[in-house]
Formats: structure tokens, sequence, C-alpha cells
């Protein structure tokens, strides 16, 4: 495919710091050794860069697909660091049309990692205009109009695409197949999540000890950026309170400020559990649960379901979602067990 090239637009669309990366690059980690948890998936990235590197190649594009929180910006860093390349990063709704990328691509130097966040959400000409850049580090500018219109082709430097995705299943079968490295993040255990909140106390001069750590963890809800959220704010609180250790007392204090119960559950997977309660065995549809929360469905779908199917709270079924019979004895519901899903 060839596009008109616009050069104003060059670099508008890049940011080589997006602003989601801002608020705490001390925690951030920036080697796969400082990355806690993903052991399967961190030894298949290993493996890729080592070998990359030492036949001196770019690495093969690289497809990330999980929940939101879980590591994939954090993860494009440190392939960027450990390859030794430029990081630059931009996201799929910033790439209107296929001309966005052309400044953007053709300022790659040899190697580096352009980084794709919710790369579902490209435009399908804009993803089909990346095949060329992909493959063959390749791509095709329309130059002029009407009769002077001419066709001609840009080498690029090879890079390497990392895309990130909360919706693997929303890519179209082609451009998932041109990503040669794919893994997917789960939730984390809680001991990586303890882990993590350990060391996020200890570089932010908190001295947490581990039963607080592990209830941390408990309520994390399986999430990275969640449970450094919650260190923050129980930093907050023990500050506040004038202490200078934060104990489990401490800490239950500060989480049941913030509404979040011994389980993890917010009041909006709360109100999932009592609307689906309410529904009973019929089954409710994404749509409807959406109107009925006044929540965006994505947000439900990438953020409450799959802490509450994992949870074993709710289940997806061919009727729609329903309360398994352990969600059902946390709301307080009766429901007749012998149709209840089994389990999520
Ligand atoms: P995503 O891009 O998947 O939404 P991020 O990479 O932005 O998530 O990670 C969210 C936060 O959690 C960041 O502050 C990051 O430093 C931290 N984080 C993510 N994964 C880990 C991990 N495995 N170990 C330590 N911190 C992590």
């Amino acid at each position: 495919m060839a596009i008109e090239f616009r050069p104003a637009l060059t670099r508008e669309h890049v940011a080589e710091s997006p602003p989601h990366l801002a608020p705490d690059p001390a925690l951030r980690p920036q080697r796969f050794s400082e990355f806690t948890g993903q052991p399967a998936l961190v030894c298949n990235l290993t493996t890729a860069v080592t070998a990359a590197r030492q036949r001196a190649e770019p690495l093969d594009h690289v497809l990330l697909s999980g929940p939101p929180g879980l590591g994939t910006t954090t993860l494009a860093q440190i392939l960027a660091h450990e390859l030794g390349s430029g990081f630059h990063a931009t996201s799929g709704p910033a790439l209107d049309r296929p001309a966005d990328l052309v400044g953007l691509l053709t300022s790659l130097q040899p190697r580096d990692v352009l980084f794709i966040d919710e790369i579902h959400r490209l435009p399908r000409a804009v993803e089909e205009y990346l095949y060329g850049a992909m493959e063959d580090f390749r791509l095709v500018i329309l130059l002029d109009k009407g009769a002077n219109a001419r066709s001609v082709p840009l080498d690029l430097a090879p890079f390497t695409l990392v895309g990130a995705t909360t919706r693997e299943g929303l890519l179209s079968a082609p451009f998932r197949a041109r990503f040669g490295v794919q893994e997917r993040l789960d939730l984390y255990a809680a001991d990586d999540l303890a882990a993590i909140a350990a060391e996020a106390a200890r570089r932010l001069g908190l001295a947490l000890d581990a039963p607080a750590a592990g209830m941390l963890a408990q309520r994390a809800r399986g999430t990275p950026r969640m449970v450094l959220r919650l260190v923050r704010r129980v930093r907050d609180h023990v500050q506040v309170a004038g202490a200078t250790i934060a104990d489990e007392r401490l800490t239950a204090e500060a989480l049941e400020r913030l509404g979040l119960d011994e389980r993890g559950l917010m009041l909006q997977d709360r109100r999932i559990l009592e609307i689906l309660g309410r529904a009973g065995l019929t089954g409710t549809g994404l749509k409807a649960l959406a109107v009925a929360l006044g929540e965006d469905e994505r947000t439900i779908e990438d953020v409450h379901e799959p802490f509450l199917i994992r949870e074993g709270l709710i289940a997806r079924t061919p009727r729609g979602r329903v309360l398994t019979a352990l969600g059902a004895s946390i709301t307080g519901l009766t429901l007749d067990e012998g149709t209840l899903p089994l389990e999520a």
C-alpha cells in the first residue's frame, strides 16, 4: 500500500516517555533480573534477547498481552535496555492514519525498540501499512498527487516492534502472525506481589513488616500497579499517624479507608456480584452489566472480570456472566446451587 507523505506529521505522535511512565520511574524495574514473577515469560524473552544479541540481529517482533498493570510497558523498556537499544513509545489510538507512522518509523535507529501500547486499537489501514515495515523493513510512500504522483520505496533501519494488548482476541490473525515472539502475562501470585511490595517499600524508605506486605499482596488483585499504589497509600497513612513502622494494624486501617475488603474486592466488584446475584441463573450480558453499573464495558472486561473469574466468584457462560456458588456465598445470596456453575 502507498500513502501520501506529509512531513509535518513527523514526530508529534511519539512520546519518548508516555505520561503513564512518569509517576514512579524509581520503582520501575530496568532489567530482567529486577523483574519479579512471570518466570516462564522472562525465561523466553531472555533467551530471545540473548540469541538476537549473539547473532547481532534485531530481536523478532514481540507481542505482549494481558490485563492492564501487569508490566507490559515495563517489559518493553527492559527489552530495549537488555538489547542496548533505543526505546520509542506510542499507542494505537495515537496513530490515526498510515502517514502518522512515517516519521516515527524513519526516525528509528538499527535495532531500536518501538513500543505500541493498546495495539489492538490501531486502525486497520495503519495496521496493514505496518505489515511491510515489520516484514521487509520497507515503506512505500506516495509523493505528489494526480498525474505527478510517484510511489517511492523507503528503507527503514531494522527494528523491533513490541506491541502490548489487553485484548489479544481483537488482533487480526495476519497481524498476530507477524509477531515472532508472543507472550501472555498472567495475574501475579501473592508471593510475587509481596516481594514487589517489600522492594517498593525499601525504595520509598517505608518500614513495611512481612505480615503487612502479605496483606497488601492479598488485596492487590494480582496486579503490580495496584500493589505499588497500596504501598504509597500505606506510607501516607503511617506518616500522618506519626508511626515508624507499617504493621498489620496500620496497613489494615489504610486499606479499609480505601474501600478494599480482605479479598481485594472494590466497591465496583461488589456491585457486579450483586447485579449478577439479582439476575440469578439467567446470566447477564456485558452491555446490560455496563449499563447497570454505569461503567465502561472495556473496564469491566479488562479490570474487573479477570480478577473475579480468577477468584472463582463469577463465570462466563454461553448465557452471559453468572455468579458462582462461591460468589453467591460472599454476597450472602442464596441461589439454587444445583444449577450454579461449579467452577469459574
Ligand atoms: P502495563 O503497561 O502492563 O499496564 P506497567 O508496565 O506500566 O503495566 O506496570 C505497572 C507498574 O507496576 C509499574 O510501576 C511497574 O514498575 C510495576 N511493575 C510491573 N511489573 C512488575 C514486576 N514484575 N516487578 C516489579 N514491578 C513491576
